[in-house]
C-alpha cells in the first residue's frame, strides 16, 4: 500500500490518499477538491471509499461534492453525524470496533472518543490514521463540544498498547510533522505517558 500525505487547507490538515494498484481510499478529504479530483484523474485511480476520522468541519468541509461526483458514501462514526453537517444519505456509519474490507484494503476501526464523541483511528497494516486523537508529541483538544478528557486518556492508553513499530499518521501536521511511531510516543508524548502512568486509575 502506498500512502500519500496531502497537506491541504489553511489549518495544516493532512488528507491521506492510500493506493494499492489503481484502487484508492481517501481519509479526511476536506479541502481543495479540485486538486484531489485532478490527482485521482491523472493517476487514473479508482476511488473506492472515503473514510473520516471524525466529524469536525476541517476534516469533512467540502467532501460532499467529491462524494456526489463519485457516487460514494463516506464512513463516519454515528456520534459525529450531526457535528459533520453532512447529509445522512451520504454516510455509512462505523459500528464500534470492527473490520472493514474495502477492495484490497483491510481496515480495523478503533473507536477513540475524547476529542469528539465519534473519533476513530483507522488501522491498516502497520499504519494507524489517528485524526485529531493522537499527534506526534501531543493529543487533540479536549475542551470542545462533545470532548471528554477522561475518554481521551482511555483512548491514549489503548493506543499505547499497539505494537511499538505502528506508524501513526495524524490529522494535522502541527509543527511540520504528521507522522511518528507508537514506540516513540511512549517516551516523547506527555499525554500518552501520563495515560500509561495512570493506567490503574483510568481502567
Ligand atoms: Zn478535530
Amino acid at each position: 500500500m502506498n500512502i500519500d500525505v496531502l497537506e491541504l487547507g489553511p489549518m495544516a490538515n493532512c488528507t491521506y490518499l492510500l493506493t494499492q494498484g489503481k484502487d484508492a481510499l481517501l481519509i479526511d478529504p476536506a479541502w481543495d477538491m479540485n486538486f484531489l479530483e485532478h490527482t485521482l484523474k491523472t493517476k487514473e485511480l479508482n476511488l473506492l471509499a472515503v473514510l473520516f476520522t471524525h466529524g469536525h468541519f476541517d476534516h469533512v468541509r467540502d467532501a460532499e461534492t467529491l462524494l456526489r461526483s463519485h457516487g460514494l458514501k463516506a464512513y463516519l462514526e454515528k456520534n459525529d453525524i450531526a457535528l459533520s453537517g453532512l447529509p445522512e444519505e451520504l454516510l455509512n456509519t462505523y459500528s464500534g470496533e470492527q473490520n472493514l474490507k474495502i477492495g484490497p484494503f483491510d481496515i480495523h476501526i478503533i473507536p477513540t472518543p475524547g476529542h469528539t464523541a465519534g473519533c476513530v483511528c483507522l488501522q491498516i497494516g502497520n499504519a494507524l490514521f489517528t485524526g485529531d486523537t493522537l499527534f506526534p508529541g501531543a493529543c487533540g483538544r479536549v475542551d470542545l463540544p462533545s470532548s471528554d478528557p477522561r475518554e481521551m486518556r482511555k483512548s491514549l492508553l489503548m493506543l499505547s498498547k499497539l505494537p511499538e513499530d505502528t506508524q501513526i499518521f495524524a490529522g494535522h501536521s502541527y509543527g511540520g510533522k504528521c507522522s511518528s511511531y507508537i514506540g516513540y510516543e511512549h517516551t516523547h508524548n506527555p499525554f500518552m505517558r501520563n495515560a500509561i502512568k495512570d493506567e490503574k486509575v483510568i481502567s
